[in-house]
């Protein structure tokens, strides 16, 4: 692990999304670089930390993993307040999980910091055939409530997971 590792920047990443888009899978792939067809549901929340460069920076990552059911929503917006970066997840094949992601926005307005970083993130996009999302629809969507970028991921194939905290870490080194 990381203990002990020095560091330039200490930031605090989260992901939130419905229940079953791949929150999980996607970070086991970025902090592991594996996957598994079957992950047991997150219960509360979960983290770990991993260090990235980026600009000459050493930027320490700590990342959290939510779970998306309802029943764990308050645990969930407890976390908001410390979080500086919010990964938002959705299924590209899921359309609902999109149409979804209004009301984790609302959260995030009531119970974030008022610098937090949003970036939308679509995932499993190695089931391209099933796709229900438009990226423009969500490029659209994204230019109009403040989520800085848009990234679409598969964490099976291995397809933009890294970029997608490169990006968050970029973002978030820039207003730091
Ligand atoms: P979470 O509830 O958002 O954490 O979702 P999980 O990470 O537990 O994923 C739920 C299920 O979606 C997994 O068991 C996988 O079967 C599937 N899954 C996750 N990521 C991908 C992906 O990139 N591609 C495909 N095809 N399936 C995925
Ligand atoms: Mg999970």
């Amino acid at each position: 692990d990381d203990l002990g590792e020095d560091y330039d920047m200490l930031l605090k990443v989260m992901i939130v999304g419905d229940a079953g888009v791949g929150k999980t899978a996607l970070l086991h792939r970025f902090k592991s670089n594996a996957y598994n067809e079957k992950y047991s549901s997150t219960v509360g929340v979960d983290f770990f930390f991993k260090t990235i460069h980026s600009g000459g920076k050493k930027i320490k990552l700590q990342i959290w993993d939510t779970a998306g059911q309802e029943r764990f929503r308050t645990i969930t917006q407890s976390y908001f307040r410390s979080a500086n970066g919010i990964i938002i997840a959705f299924d590209i094949t899921r359309k609902e999980s999109f149409l979804n992601v209004p009301l984790w926005l609302e959260d995030i307005k009531k119970y974030a910091g008022k610098n937090v970083v949003l970036l939308l993130v679509g995932t499993k996009t190695d089931l391209d055939d099933l796709r229900s999302v438009e990226l423009s629809d969500v490029r659209a969507f994204a230019a109009h409530h403040n989520i800085f970028d848009v990234i679409e991921t598969s964490a099976k194939t291995d397809c933009n997971v890294e970029d997608a905290f490169y990006k968050m870490a970029f973002e978030l080194k820039r207003i730091h």
